[in-house]
């Protein structure tokens, strides 16, 4: 049986559009008032954008609504859509802890309720009905303060139970002005020990080599492949994999036609470097990650062996899966 990890999902784009609609219907009419039905408001949703600043525009609809008092309702569905449908061993959740405080608090007291925020994602978390291995892994945000990003990677060291890494998310065209900052965090969040992605190479505009060694795990990265193959040798040499999220680049107009992926799998085989398929924003796209795979061989992107060969990178480089095999090497035994 074949049970999957998945390495890249929003807490903010993990909401599908039926769970967000019937919230909205429940606790907050209004929000939704404008839309006539729900077909209206599913089309609204996912529809595609035309840049990556736009799609990202659409996050702080589903942030503000999670908050302390609601992430359970929100984590709790999000688990029971993952065992169900998309039959997830293990899940990495990430989002930016900031961004879930009340916005009227200082910058301080927003800190301050960082933890309580980890806490409750992490409790909410597990769910015995829906067992999967899950883990947090906290965003620091191309618009927010050094202070802010730096208390991040701090609260990551002191909730090691719940929070496997860090990232960088926000839209990866704005690291350039404050490029020393980035890696000197990233500098700090290895001298703690903890283990970093980052999302880099997604865009033409992201695209920071000075970056790429501070990082374990690279979000999306696609460009490499596209546009600087050159690199590809010395990322494959560091171990490092790329997580691929192919409808985001769709969605957010940052390719045409999801073909264009092809050479970005055949590149990356050529060269050793290892590929995690994952949904980024699974609610959003309304795409769950069986999908994501499903796509991918129906377009002949790749062939089933190379499919395997992206499931079994997953979970080798998932941060927190607890044991050596995956999945299918434990259950196959008892199935025969
Ligand atoms: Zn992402």
């Amino acid at each position: 049986m074949a049970l999957y990890a998945e390495l890249h999902r929003h807490l903010g784009g993990s909401v599908v559009p039926r769970v967000l609609w019937r919230y909205f219907q429940r606790h907050n009419a209004e929000l939704i008032s404008r839309f006539g039905e729900y077909a209206e408001f599913e089309d609204f949703y996912t529809r595609p954008r035309n840049t990556l600043d736009e799609y990202l525009e659409l996050h702080t609809l589903v942030e503000s609504v999670q908050t302390v008092e609601t992430l359970p309702y929100f984590i709790y569905r999000l688990l029971r859509g993952a065992y169900i449908f998309e039959n997830l061993a293990y899940l990495e959740l990430r989002y930016t802890p900031y961004l879930r405080t009340p916005e009227h608090l200082s910058q301080g007291e927003r800190i301050d309720k960082m933890a309580e925020i980890v806490d409750i994602v992490g409790k909410s978390s597990y769910v015995p009905d829906y067992p999967i291995v899950t883990s947090q892994i906290l965003c620091m945000h191309s618009r927010l303060s050094f202070e802010v990003n730096k208390a991040i990677i701090d609260l990551a060291a002191q909730n090691r139970k719940y929070v496997c890494a860090i990232d960088v998310a926000g839209g990866d065209r704005y690291y350039d002005e404050r490029m020393e900052e980035w890696i000197s965090l990233y500098n700090y969040a290895h001298s703690l020990g903890i283990n970093t992605t980052g999302h880099l190479y997604e865009t033409k505009d992201g695209c920071y080599p000075e970056l790429l060694p501070y990082l374990m795990r690279i979000g999306h990265g696609i460009q490499v492949p596209l546009l600087y193959p050159e690199l590809l040798p010395e990322i494959a040499r560091r171990g490092q994999c790329l997580e691929v999220c192919p409808t985001t680049y769709l969605k957010t107009g940052t390719l045409q036609d999801i073909r264009q992926l092809k050479l970005v799998f055949d590149r990356c085989f050529e060269a050793g470097v290892d590929i995690a398929i994952c949904t980024d924003n699974a609610g959003l796209h309304n795409v769950r990650l069986p999908f994501e795979y499903e796509n991918l061989l129906t377009y002949d992107i790749i062939n089933f062996q190379q499919l395997q060969a992206c499931q079994e990178a997953a979970f080798r480089h998932a941060f927190a899966w607890p044991h050596s095999q995956r999945p299918a090497s434990l259950l196959t035994g008892l199935l025969r």
